[in-house]
């Protein structure tokens, strides 16, 4: 089975990652919100990326799951002209005249600017959500997107059927309708297919959530019948530790050879050995039958998995290792490192801290040695440690607001940070894929004598291993 190691791009501004490193990885992966919120430049990157480089491509993921979260998380405070409100609001969430609109859902803004005089607020529904639903959907379960979070009992089979279809369109479809015009149809013919095209799902907390999503499956398997499909699954880690053989077994059912896995909040440094043995049980018994597993939020320890059996992996670039369904507010920005030897990420003081503690990294040569040999890192470590906390914990007051009392990462040591993020995890797939399973553990073992102190997860991970292995 090929094995693949895919970036996502979350945002406009990291664009330039994925301009500089993106042909290093075996293709990009974007959230279908984020698609529909950028999509005329995300076309235009991933043609560019596709014409480049011919064998890679993207993936649209469909991230269908929302709709089932509380609908606070597609929604936000909208500034419009107070005499189109009503008319907005009531056209984005779908609310026929014959009802009324909650008064909660408009406000008046606190100490409007100049401009924002005649302007209120409106509780509406995000764009690209609202996009993603009217494409999904059908028009009756469409109508209450937003203002209520769907249930299973809402789908009939006849929905099933049509929803299932419309997701798979909608990925095939997501480029190529962006130039649906006179003017390029000659090039429609040769826009490209997505390189995956992915199942609907939603998150499989219980039995009787996992019966649905079988059912779903199984209208994807049976109506997109090309090899190139992949069920989705995304299971709340602590159904998915007891029941992960059954899961495997309902999928093995199926035709599609191809899973992409999304353990919701498996944070690898944190969970406990049960867990994490779940998770490698799960796939190398899925390489046994055949069946190729890609992790959509692969942690820090996941290239130690391919020696037995994991088949791909998705990177992002700005944010942690692990992913929660319900999406954390974002708070203030820090600079966080990602400790190649450790496979964690920490914010650049308590990594400084946490080398300083074990010795590690206090020269030059000990931390290219040690910590890390890159590109960036050997631009910035020329000394010693110390160096370390002025190139990647570079700060200042930020521009925009001179009363601030705090300082902020500067972008500059954003980016460095992100940079050697990327040539670590590429350095570590890299070198996983062509490893023995004792050439996995033996590694581990060098890492684990290298540490005195914060390596319990790669005992964990060793002591799995090494039980596979046996
Ligand atoms: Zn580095």
């Amino acid at each position: 089975m090929e094995k693949s190691f895919l970036l996502r791009i979350g945002s406009n501004a990291e664009k330039q990652y994925v301009k500089k490193m993106g042909s290093l990885f075996s293709g990009l992966v974007v959230r279908a919100n984020y698609f529909e919120s950028a999509p005329g430049m995300l076309s235009a990157l991933f043609l560019k990326f596709d014409s480049l480089n011919p064998s890679k491509g993207f993936i649209i993921d469909p991230v269908t799951y929302v709709f089932m979260l509380d609908s606070k998380y597609i929604r936000s405070w909208q500034k419009i002209n107070g005499e189109k409100s009503e008319e907005k609001i009531r056209k984005d969430l779908h609310i026929d005249v014959s009802e009324n609109v909650p008064n909660e859902w408009v406000r008046t803004i606190q100490d409007p600017t100049e401009k924002q005089k005649n302007k209120v607020e409106i509780y509406n529904i995000k764009k690209a959500y609202r996009k993603l639903a009217d494409s999904y959907f059908t028009p009756n379960m469409a109508h209450e997107i937003g203002k209520r979070s769907l249930v299973k009992e809402d789908f009939s089979e006849q929905d099933i059927r049509e929803f299932v279809m419309k997701v798979i369109n909608y990925q095939v479809q997501a480029i190529s309708t962006r130039y649906d015009t006179a003017k390029y149809s000659d090039f429609k013919a040769i826009v490209p297919r997505p390189l995956m095209i992915l199942s609907p799902y939603f998150l499989i907390r219980n039995q009787s959530d996992l019966d649905f999503m079988e059912r779903i499956w199984k209208r994807f398997d049976s109506q997109y019948t090309r090899d190139d499909g992949a069920i989705v699954v995304h299971c709340a880690a602590e159904f998915f530790e007891i029941n992960y053989r059954s899961i495997l077994e309902v999928v093995a059912k199926l035709s599609k050879k191809n899973i992409f896995l999304w353990i919701n909040k498996f944070d690898e440094k944190k969970v406990s050995s049960t867990q994490l043995d779940g998770y490698i049980k799960f796939v190398s018994s899925a390489y046994d039958q055949g069946i190729s597993v890609t992790n959509l939020y692969a942690g820090g320890l996941s290239s130690f998995l391919f020696p037995f059996g994991l088949t791909g992996m998705v990177n992002n670039i700005g944010y942690g290792l692990q992913r929660d369904a319900e999406p954390v507010q974002g708070g203030i920005p820090t600079a966080q490192f990602y400790i190649p030897k450790l496979h964690i990420r920490a914010q650049v003081l308590a990594t400084y801290d946490l080398l300083v503690k074990n010795e590690l990294g206090g020269t030059a040569k000990d931390f290219y040695r040690n910590v890390c040999s890159c590109p960036i890192c050997k631009k910035g470590i020329r000394e010693e440690l110390s160096d370390f906390i002025s190139f990647y914990g570079e700060a200042d007051y930020p521009k925009s607001n001179s009363e601030s009392s705090r300082k902020y990462p500067t972008s500059k040591a954003l980016k460095r940070c992100f940079f050697h993020f990327l040539f670590s995890r590429l350095k570590e797939y890299k070198w996983a894929i062509k490893a023995s399973k004792q050439e996995a553990i033996d590694l581990l073992d060098s890492e684990i004598a290298l540490w005195r102190t914060d390596k319990d997860h790669l005992q964990r991970m060793r002591d799995a291993l090494d039980a596979i292995a046996k």
